[in-house]
């Protein structure tokens, strides 16, 4: 198989970063939410995972999925307070993490996000990769408060910080810090038991992946629940495990990659096999991908 062929059929399996969902079953998906620590919930549905701030202040999100899936995640969210959805951080531009925008920005909900998120929106997006187009969005689809480096929000008694990190999985990505309840939201900087995608056509970079995996690392606890882009909840020691598997395949990709190797032979050489067991997940095309990825940020 060719790596084009490849990538397409690690999409096909992985789904997880495109806006196109008219496959998608939206009947079939059930939105859940989980307590993770403090004022902090989290959601799982279809798409990234949304964290979800509740207090006094009412309530604010980090990601809002699909489009199709806003009414499920308002009526989750309802379970957990009756008082308004004010603010939405966008932790990057993919669609599974902005899709709700739209619906909710027409509400009254102010969405928020680094400066480059709204930028490419508007702009549209092409992924080479994966073949994959977004059309340009306008009006309540875009973030109304954007911001360059960091910006904070203080309601539901604590501050919660969002940390641009640069290039990493995109050139826009937000970790989201809630510093008194102890949670990090760390957007698709962070893929809990999947190989990650880096979306290297958008300012991705392995480098910054890593870069943003010991960020957070510098800022936690034992005690620190980390909430990633997708998969399960997580910890710091979690976290370490992960930002070491990508340091271990970005070293052997570079060295491959500078004694001569093409990515072809890359792949076939077997780089990231002794990670597959926890790292597996994404499918059985997803690890060449990933060394793809790696491969091309080099
Ligand atoms: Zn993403």
């Amino acid at each position: 198989m060719t790596i084009k062929k490849l990538l397409l059929a690690a999409l096909s399996v992985g789904a997880f970063m495109t806006t196109s969902v008219s496959a998608q079953n939206w009947d079939a998906v059930q939105v859940r939410s989980e307590k993770v620590a403090g004022n902090v919930y989290v959601l799982f549905g279809a798409g990234g995972n949304i964290g979800v701030s509740v207090g006094e202040d009412g309530v604010f999100i980090v990601d809002d999925q699909f489009a199709p899936l806003t009414e499920k995640i308002k009526a989750a969210i309802a379970e957990l307070s009756d008082k308004p959805i004010r603010f939405a951080i966008n932790t990057h531009f993919h669609g599974d993490h902005t899709g709700g925008n739209e619906n909710l920005g027409r509400e009254g909900t102010v969405i928020v996000a680094h400066d480059n998120v709204r930028i490419r929106m508007a702009a549209g997006s092409f992924i080479k990769a994966f073949n994959n187009r977004t059309e340009p969005q306008d009006g309540f689809a875009l973030p109304t408060v954007t911001f360059n480096d960091q910006a904070s929000l203080h309601l539901n008694g604590e501050q919660t910080r969002m940390h641009h990190v640069s290039n990493a999985h995109t050139d826009g990505d937000s970790i989201v810090h809630f510093e008194g309840s102890n949670v990090v939201h760390m957007g698709d900087t962070f893929f809990n038991g999947r190989f990650p995608f880096i979306d290297v056509d958008s300012g991705g970079s392995i480098d910054g992946v890593i870069a943003a995996a010991n960020k957070v690392l510098g800022i936690v606890d034992e005690g620190t629940r980390i909430i990633p882009g997708h998969g399960p909840v997580s910890d710091k020691a979690g976290l370490m495990m992960y930002r070491d598997m990508l340091v271990t395949v970005r070293d052997r990709v570079a060295e491959m990659k500078s004694a001569g190797n093409s990515l072809e032979e890359v792949v076939a050489a077997g780089v990231v096999d002794d990670f597959k067991e926890n790292y597996g997940a994404g499918g059985e095309q997803w690890p060449a991908a990933f060394v793809s990825f790696v491969y091309n940020s080099l």
